[in-house]
């Protein structure tokens, strides 16, 4: 997990005395006098997996800051529960599958990220098995995962909602061995984050940290823009709306930059002061996996 040590002659010295069930990184802390997450943004590759539904909702809620994350040498993963099969009203489910992931592919491409996979579930049939439970916790182990971001459990579309579940559930069993033993636990608990949403019932969103992504808002929409059966055909068709021939790319930009929420707008003025921002992305700690401060969050996350 962790890549590079600072050459801190008192590390290697105190090494030994770590106790068996302290953190790297917290011992780190102790021996340099720098917070946790100082240390792990300095020594330490993050390791994410971003956890959607669909083929193209890890770049929808996260293309940015995962762009980000990516371009400073981080671990991103994108992983989609199921196949994307239903969402045309051309393409047969086989042959929908199959352009979804390769539009999956090239979205991964133009963002820089490590991975991107997609399950066989198939598209608007997800539910909170025992079965899918047990490859979300393999898949978070086997990524060696230090955050973990999915959608809230309470969402319109009921793939959203159980792979929110599904994500809640593996947060404290990735760390029990006996659960899925053939593949080995992990022995931190990762930090589990929500996408943000705009549902209100039971309890809105909530933004703990915020990121500004002007200056990556053209790669999103490139990632968005690789996902053409949906951004182009699909999504349209279903909203009755037209897609201008010519400078679609525009038209992505325009209909996709949705206003900034207010508590993301908090959340970006308590972190970069104040200042016009224009493109946000905004997530929501989950309170079953490791717990954060918002400071750490900060120092976490990419400017
Ligand atoms: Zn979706």
């Amino acid at each position: 997990m962790i890549k590079t040590i600072l050459a801190c002659p008192n590390i290697t010295e105190n090494k030994n005395v770590r106790s068996r069930n302290e953190h790297p990184i917290t011992h780190l802390a102790t021996v340099v006098n720098w917070t946790p997450a100082a240390i792990a943004h300095t020594i330490h590759t993050v390791r994410i997996i971003c956890i959607g539904a669909h083929p193209d909702d890890c770049e929808i809620e996260f293309g940015g800051a995962a762009y980000k994350f990516a371009a400073s040498g981080h671990a991103v993963k994108f992983l989609s529960v199921t196949n994307g099969a239903a969402g045309h009203h051309v393409h047969a489910a086989a042959e929908l599958a199959a352009i979804r992931k390769h539009e999956a592919g090239e979205a991964a491409r133009r963002l820089g990220i490590a991975e991107t996979e997609i399950l066989g579930y198939n598209d608007g049939e997800l539910l909170a098995t025992l079965d899918a439970r047990e490859e979300i916790v393999r898949r978070i182990r086997q990524w060696n995962a230090d955050v973990a971001l999915t959608h809230r459990p309470w969402d319109y579309h009921p793939d959203h909602r159980y792979t929110g579940q599904l994500v809640q559930d593996s947060a404290y069993l990735v760390m029990v061995p006996r659960l899925c033993p053939d593949t080995p636990a992990l022995r931190h608990n990762p930090l589990f984050l929500y996408l943000e949403d705009g549902f209100q019932l039971p309890a809105p969103f909530v933004a703990d940290v915020a990121v500004a992504i002007d200056d990556v808002w053209e790669r999103k929409i490139s990632a968005l823009d690789a996902h053409a059966s949906q951004f182009y055909e699909w999504l349209p068709w279903i909203d009755g709306r037209d897609v201008p021939v010519d400078h679609r790319m525009e038209w992505l930009s325009t209909t996709w930059g949705r206003p900034i929420s207010k508590c993301a707008r908090v959340a970006l003025t308590r972190r970069y002061g104040r200042g016009e921002v224009q493109h946000a992305e905004a997530f929501q700690i989950c309170e079953y996996g490791r717990r954060a401060s918002r400071q750490e969050l900060d120092d976490i996350f990419p400017r």
